[in-house]
């Protein structure tokens, strides 16, 4: 069995050195056949030169350079796709998780987990910090009904087959655990060490709250109606279209029976309004099942566990 471990890094040059120590330390305890990559998510401090230092000192350190920063999940997905390993570990680059840990992740993987992902308990991070993820936490565990307590924790196990399954793009590493979830994968979460940052700045402030938030809804739907946007759409569109209908036809019934003259009634904009958007639900409803019919012809819809011949 062998170990990826892919570990992202955007400014991080004060910890890379001590971070490879500690890893080689942990690993060769381990020892299992193992890889490290870096992916320098378009650092403009030393972090290169201090992986390229790596490089050349340790041939089982492997480094992915971006020409620019684009996000940790891209560089999470440049980290799978190149990982060779049939486990692969993810971690920060910052020293905040403990390379100690990594044997505890693969024993919880060995009980027959597809994905364990961390819970830095106690958090040493500022109040400004752990408090928005609380909430944002305790959000996603009652919509998702997923029970973790640290979604966004970037320390995480997993066989590679979720790596080779789920997508990830824009912000959407912080939900890996509910990606994989809704994929069927089987999940648990082990407390993890968890160290104050001891060089460099966070990459993210508070703006991560609404952010995660509009990323949530993403997630969300995606579990729910990736598949058959219609469903989702196409019920708003039903119900504005019925309404919309019905009072249109009670205005016709007025003004063809009762010879009432209706032009002058809020209720006919409604109604107009109402069969108006119904439409347009339903359009966008189909569009998108174009959309989905297209992007599945090249993607699996489902996920083996396994299988027997
Ligand atoms: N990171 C990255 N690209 C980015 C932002 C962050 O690769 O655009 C990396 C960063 O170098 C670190 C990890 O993602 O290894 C987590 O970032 P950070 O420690 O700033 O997040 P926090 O621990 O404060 O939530
Ligand atoms: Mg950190």
């Amino acid at each position: 069995m062998s170990l990826s471990i892919v570990i992202p890094a955007y400014n991080e040059e004060g910890s890379l050195q001590e971070l490879h120590a500690k890893l080689v330390e942990s690993l060769t305890e381990i020892g299992q056949e193992y890889e490290i990559i870096f992916v320098d998510d378009g650092s403009s401090d030393g972090t290169f030169s201090a992986l390229e230092k790596l490089h050349t000192t340790d041939p089982n350190v492997k480094v992915i350079r971006f020409r620019r920063n684009f996000g940790k999940a891209a560089a999470l997905t440049a980290g799978f796709r190149a990982a060779q390993g049939e486990i692969i570990v993810t971690m920060d680059a910052d020293l905040q998780d403990d390379p100690v840990e990594i044997p505890r992740f693969l024993e919880k993987l060995d009980e027959g987990y597809d994905l364990v992902t961390g819970w830095k308990y106690p958090r040493l991070d500022p109040l400004s910090k752990t408090l928005p993820s609380r909430l944002a936490n305790g959000t996603v565990r009652m919509a998702a009904g997923l029970d973790i307590h640290d979604m966004n924790c970037g320390f995480k196990a997993m066989r590679r087959t979720v790596t080779e399954e789920i997508t990830l793009y824009g912000e959407l590493h912080r939900y890996i655990p509910v990606l994989a979830n809704w994929r069927g994968f089987r999940l648990a979460e082990i407390k993890v060490k968890h160290h104050p940052r001891p060089y460099g700045k966070s990459k993210y402030g508070l703006e991560r709250l609404a952010r995660g938030l509009f990323d949530f809804m993403t997630v969300f739907f995606l579990s729910r109606f990736n598949r058959r946007p219609l469903h989702f759409f196409g019920m708003f569109g039903l119900l504005a279209f019925l309404a919309g209908f019905a009072i249109d036809a009670y205005l016709a019934y007025i003004r063809l029976v009762l010879g009432i003259f209706i032009g002058h009634r809020p209720l006919l904009t409604l109604g107009t309004l109402l069969i108006t958007i119904g439409v347009q639900f339903f359009s966008f409803g189909l569009l998108a099942e174009m959309f989905t019919y297209g992007a599945m012809s090249k993607e699996r819809d489902y996920s083996i566990r396994e299988t027997l011949e």
